[in-house]
């Protein structure tokens, strides 16, 4: 067996092992497996690469090895649960930049030894303009989700963009027709960082979810034509996976947000269609404490609890589990209304919660908690805004108009647990907490809960 025919075979391991690593990942049961999978074929797949291509001397390589993992397990050390998207939105940026670079390098190469053809020059297009777009893409994600302020569309926005869409196609097409210019390759990467940073601008807050999803699709997509660059069929192979998986992903969130990915990328949000906080609030919210919840919930057959980003921040899914519990030990019957945006990133809730052990068959996904609100006693929003919002089905202005959301006003009493009557991460006030059947519990999710339960035990 010659040592291609070992790379070969080691290639088609790593991409079987991949296919079943996704596979696996599909089940919270058979994720941690399908993770193992996932890395197991990585292994394999750098393995062989290191013994297939010796194109940069193995000190370097060790070099940027070490660099990477103490950067690397620095920062997943450091992060906080609630910042993994942030994270996430990072890691997309840099797979869509080194590709980039890996693609530039290699197309560099072929053109000073004569051998481009039209295969290389497409892919070499295809790589600078998506990894371009997927690196400022991200990074505008990345300090969106960071909260950092003044990120948002300008007027003129779509023209300039226009604008950097007509570079880019001109610089594609020169790249194609004189691969010797190499200029025109780096004006298709700028125009593609252009198109990145404005692409992102525009987009608006409860839209980041997708956003995010269409960034890690993007980032498979550019490893998988740099693939064609490189010529390696498992760099083909696993950008596809990423890219589709993604893609599938970012139609999921959109279906969930009620929007198509055009009208994502493309719409632009109302920003003067919230109304004014005071407005919507005046004098008619009502607060409560954590004993007259705890008689509420004394006399409740029903209870629905909906976590939301305040959650994840407080950290109270131990506590909640207790409450959980405490309920069950009474009779009550809890379940979870769990809606796919809910948390800064897809899945945060339901991870969350297996984390403190709660039981799957106990979560309830939008479609399935919906319906049976009205036949619930006490739903108890923790630390959730925008996702049980009702001026997504009311406010055809609102930013997050035609959003489906967990129906929660429709059961007999509604606690919402938050610190404030600060909006959520789409900046828009919520009429739920003025409305008659809700009380308002302010307090950190964690200790409102834990004092609820105490109040359960002492009753
Ligand atoms: P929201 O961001 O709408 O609301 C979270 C609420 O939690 C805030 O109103 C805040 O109010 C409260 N909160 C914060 N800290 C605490 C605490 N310690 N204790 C109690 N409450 C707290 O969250 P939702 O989950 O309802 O909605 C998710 C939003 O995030 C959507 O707009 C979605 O589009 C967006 N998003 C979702 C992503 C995803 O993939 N799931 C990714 C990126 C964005 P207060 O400060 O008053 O306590």
């Amino acid at each position: 067996m010659s040592r291609l025919d070992v790379v070969d075979a080691a290639y088609l391991v790593a991409a079987v092992l991949f296919v079943l690593g996704l596979k696996s990942l599909a089940r919270p049961r058979t994720a941690s497996r399908g993770n193992l999978l996932g890395a197991s074929a990585m292994f394999v797949a750098v393995m062989a690469t290191l013994l297939d291509r010796a194109i940069v001397d193995f000190r370097v390589l060790l070099f940027g090895l070490v660099v990477g993992a103490a950067i690397g397990v620095a920062l997943a050390l450091r992060v906080r649960m609630t910042a993994m998207p942030q994270l996430v939105a990072l890691f997309n940026g840099f797979g869509g930049g080194a590709s980039v670079l890996v693609a530039l390098a290699s197309f560099v190469e072929l053109v000073d030894l004569g051998q481009v053809d039209s295969r290389s020059s497409v892919s070499a297009v295809l790589t600078a303009l998506i990894g371009a777009v997927t690196l400022t893409g991200s990074v505008v994600a990345f300090a969106k989700l960071q909260e950092v302020g003044g990120l948002r569309g300008f007027p003129g926005l779509a023209t300039v963009r226009a604008m950097a869409a007509i570079v880019a196609v001109v610089a594609a097409v020169m790249v194609v027709a004189r691969p010797e210019d190499v200029g025109w390759l780096w004006a298709l990467v700028a125009a593609g960082a252009v198109l990145g940073v404005l692409g992102t601008l525009a987009i608006g807050g409860a839209d980041m979810p997708v956003v995010i999803a269409l960034l890690n699709s993007c980032s498979g997509v550019a490893a998988s034509t740099a693939g064609f660059v490189l010529d390696n069929p498992l760099l083909i192979i696993a950008g596809s996976l990423v890219g589709a998986s993604g893609l599938i992903l970012t139609q999921i969130m959109c279906r969930s947000m009620n929007r198509s990915l055009v009208n994502v990328v493309f719409g632009s949000l109302s920003a003067g269609g919230a109304p004014d906080a005071d407005d919507v609030y005046g004098d008619r919210v009502t607060a409560t404490s954590a004993e007259e919840v705890a008689m509420l919930l004394e006399v409740a057959e029903r209870v629905v609890i909906v976590p939301g980003y305040g959650l994840a921040v407080a950290q109270a899914q131990h506590a909640v589990r207790d409450l959980m519990r405490t309920l069950g030990n009474q009779g009550t019957e809890v379940t979870f209304g769990i809606h796919p945006v809910a948390g800064r990133m897809p899945g945060h809730m339901n991870v969350l919660l297996a984390e403190a052990e709660i039981d799957y068959e106990f979560l309830l996904d939008m479609d399935q908690v919906n319906p049976t609100f009205p036949q619930t006693d006490v739903t108890i929003v923790i630390g959730a805004n925008d996702v049980v919002n009702p001026s997504a089905r009311t406010d055809p202005d609102s930013p997050i108009a035609g959003m489906p959301i967990l129906d929660v006003d429709g059961s007999r009493t509604v606690v919402v647990i938050k610190r404030s009557l600060s909006p959520g991460f789409a900046g828009i006030p919520n009429p739920l907490f003025a409305n008659d059947g809700t009380l308002l519990l302010f307090g950190d999710g964690k200790d409102a809960v834990l004092d609820i339960v105490a109040a359960l035990l002492a009753g």
